[in-house]
This record gives C-alpha cells, structure tokens and sequence, in this order.
C-alpha cells in the first residue's frame, strides 16, 4: 500500500512519489458480514418499515445514551427539524447556534420559520462561546443549538444554566459526538434533546438515518407524531389491533427511519465501544505527532470531558508557515491524503449572505478558525499503517513549509 519514500522527499505536488498509492479518505464506514446478515434477515421479514427492529433499535439506543426516550429519523437533518418543532420553534422566534457548522443545524431553525440567529465559538474547543450566547439572548429567544464539534462536548453546564435562566429548550446537535462524556455523563442524556447522524461517515451508520433522545416524554411523543406525518398510531399498532382508524393530529412528515436500516444500525450499534476506543487511539497517535511539528495545534481537549472524535481538527499556525492553508490543504491531498476542512462557517453560505445579510467579520473567531483548519482524516477502521500514512504526509508537507 504504501509507496516507498524517495530519497528526497520531494512533495507530490511537486512531482514526488505520493505518500500513497490510493486516496485514504477523511471518513468511512465500516460494515461486517454480520451488519450483511442482520439486513438481509430483515429483507426476508415481514416488515420492512414501521416494524419491531425500529423501537429495539430506539430502546437499545436509548439505553447506550442513558436517555428515558429514542426516536430514529430518516436522517440527522429530520432528526433536527422533529427536535425543532417539538421546542415550539415557530416564526417569530429565534434559535441561537454556532456559526462553525454543517448548515443543517441552522437550517431546521428556518425550516421552523424561525431566525437563526449565531453566537461565535471559544478559541480552544471552538464550540459556541456561553458569554456571547448570553448577550444573544432576547424575548423572541427560544432554543439554543448547541454543537458538539468534532465529538468534544459543548460547555452544557453553562449553557443549561442559562436555558434555565431564560426557560429555552436546549437542542444539542451531537451528530458529531456519539459516546462523549461530559463531567462523566453521557452526551444524549444531557440536553432537553440530543440529535444524532447514522450518516456513514459519522461512528454508526444506517446509510442515511438519524435520532432524538430526550427525558421529556411529551417531546417523545411529539417527535413520533412529527416523524409519521403527524398521525398519532403506528400501522403495526393498528394491525395488531385490527383497527383502520387514526387521526392526523399535527403537520408531520414521512422521516420514519426503515426496519431495514434500524436492523443496521442495531448491529453497528453493539461495535460502538469498540470503534470509540480505536478513535480514541488514533487521535492519541496523532496528538503525539503534532505536539512534536512545528506550525500545527492538535485539536484542545478540556478536562471534564471525554470526546468521541468525529473528526480530527488541526489549526495550521499559518504565520509560521510560508503556505497558506490552500497550499498546505492541496498538497496533503496529492499525497493521496484525503484531508477535509469543518466547516465553511454557515453565515458566509450565499443563502445565509443573501437572506440575513452577513458578512465576513460578522464571527471573527470562527472565520479565523476555519481559515487555519484541516481535518485529518479519522475512521475507526482504518489501520495502524493508515494513521502513519497521514503522519508521514502532514510531517512531509508541514516541514517544506515551515519557516
Ligand atoms: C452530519 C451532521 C448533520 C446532519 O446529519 P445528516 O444525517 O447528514 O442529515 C447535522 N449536523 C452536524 C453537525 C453533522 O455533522
């Protein structure tokens, strides 16, 4: 697999031999023949979607997270507009979340009617900042959208104590940070809600698909109404009650997630300790790595908590390096390293520019951010071999340029 160094190490991109043959890329899934087995056993059911795989699914879920409440989704993003419309989002309000996003997590405030209105992120975790998430805060306020950023946990006590103050729901968008702990408690039993992605790069994966875990039994409630056009029975409870009727009590939509893809994720779902710890391994190997290269930060880990690394941020020192970060992004990359940048912040999309009017310099320090950040690519199943592919490129690239 990989390529013998050259004598020189000339960079790829600049004629050198690659540091692999093929692309790694930044995220992956990993399937194994018994993921196969337990979706074809499903094929062969007798229910294919609103059967019994969906709620063992949702309780083992539920129980992995130490939620009361599971509810699968079609997807993350449905995952996040059910959460919305259970918190009461409605025009009128406002949500507040980081800028230093995937868009989605904004966009179900809008899908609402609501305004996203975007708080700037701490310099370390770079999660939202709870000072300037406080001085955001109005009378049309009313939920805050916390992310969980690249899996290390959001600083939730100063968050909940100002849910509290101002009585908000708190959304927290942990697609990112499936398994984290925060001061010891499990990221999922937290938050009013917690929103998850099974999206195959993410730590377990249903191909598309997503969940809400909640305490609140009437947001459970509502968020199974919402997910199942609004209709307040299952077709499996009506079958086995030998009933036809139902009553549409709410405007919902389809976003139920299918047998086929609950039996999935079941079966990932058992791995999961499994693949938190290799990430755990592989961020560790990494971090050593970077402490010792010059112009490169390894992502900040902060005492109370244990994250699940989702991604792995390194922020480029850029004035002691004389590239800039597309350079630097270009030539890991023909390394056949396939790096990625989080995010693009999500004000500056032209939807976002367009409707809301902002603008560069509205969120300084998450435009700082993004402008030094590359992801590292991090899958729990990739090899040891892998990891030092990427060190071998990072060390490659960073050294030509360091100054
Ligand atoms: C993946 C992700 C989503 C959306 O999840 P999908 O399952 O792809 O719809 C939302 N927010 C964040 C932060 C994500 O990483």
């Amino acid at each position: 697999m990989t390529a013998t160094a050259p004598p020189k190490e000339a960079l790829a991109l600049h004629g050198g031999t690659p540091v692999r043959a093929e692309l790694l890329p930044y995220g992956r899934q990993s399937i194994d023949e018994d993921d196969i087995l337990a979706v074809v056993e499903t094929l062969r059911s007798d229910w294919l979607t609103t059967g019994p795989k969906v709620n063992e699914f949702e309780e083992a879920f539920a129980a992995r997270v130490g939620a009361r409440f599971a509810v699968a989704f079609s997807s993350g993003t449905a995952a996040l507009h059910g959460a919305a419309f259970a918190a009461g989002v409605e025009p009128g309000d406002d949500a507040i979340t980081s800028p230093l996003t995937f868009a989605a997590t904004a966009n179900c405030i809008l899908y609402q009617g609501g305004r996203p209105v975007f708080a700037d992120v701490r310099e370390d975790t770079l999660n939202i900042d709870p000072e300037r998430v406080a001085k955001c805060i109005t009378p049309r306020t009313k939920a805050l959208l916390p992310v969980d950023y690249a899996g290390h946990p959001a600083d939730l006590d100063e968050l909940h104590q100002i849910a509290d103050d101002h009585g908000l729901t708190i959304i927290e968008d942990a697609c990112h940070a499936l398994g984290a702990e925060h001061r010891g408690r499990r990221v999922g039993s937290i938050s009013h809600m917690t929103v998850f992605s099974f999206h195959p790069v993410k730590h377990l994966t249903t191909g598309e698909g997503g969940m809400v875990t909640t305490d609140n039994l009437r947001f459970a409630e509502t968020l199974r109404k919402f997910r199942n056009h609004g209709i307040n029975s299952g077709a499996r409870e009506r079958q086995a009650q030998g009933q036809w009727q139902y009553e549409m009590v709410l405007l919902g939509f389809n976003y139920r997630l299918t047998d086929i893809a609950c039996a999935l994720g079941l079966r990932q779902l058992s791995k999961l300790e499994k693949n938190l710890a290799r990430r755990r391994e592989i961020a560790g190997k990494y971090t050593e790595a970077m402490r010792a290269l010059p112009g490169v930060l390894p992502p900040v880990v902060r005492n109370e908590v244990r994250p699940a690394w989702h991604l792995y941020p390194l922020r480029l020192e850029l004035a002691s390096l004389s590239a800039t970060r597309a350079e630097i992004f270009q030539a890991i990359r023909a390394e056949n390293i396939g790096v990625n940048v989080h995010y693009i912040p999500v004000h500056l999309h032209p939807y976002y520019r367009e409707r809301f009017g902002y603008k560069h310099g509205d969120y300084p320090v998450a435009e700082a951010a993004y402008e030094s950040l590359i992801s590292l690519p991090m899958f729990h199943g990739m090899s040891d071999g892998d990891a030092d592919d990427v060190l071998r490129a990072v060390g490659k690239v960073i050294t030509e340029y360091a100054t």
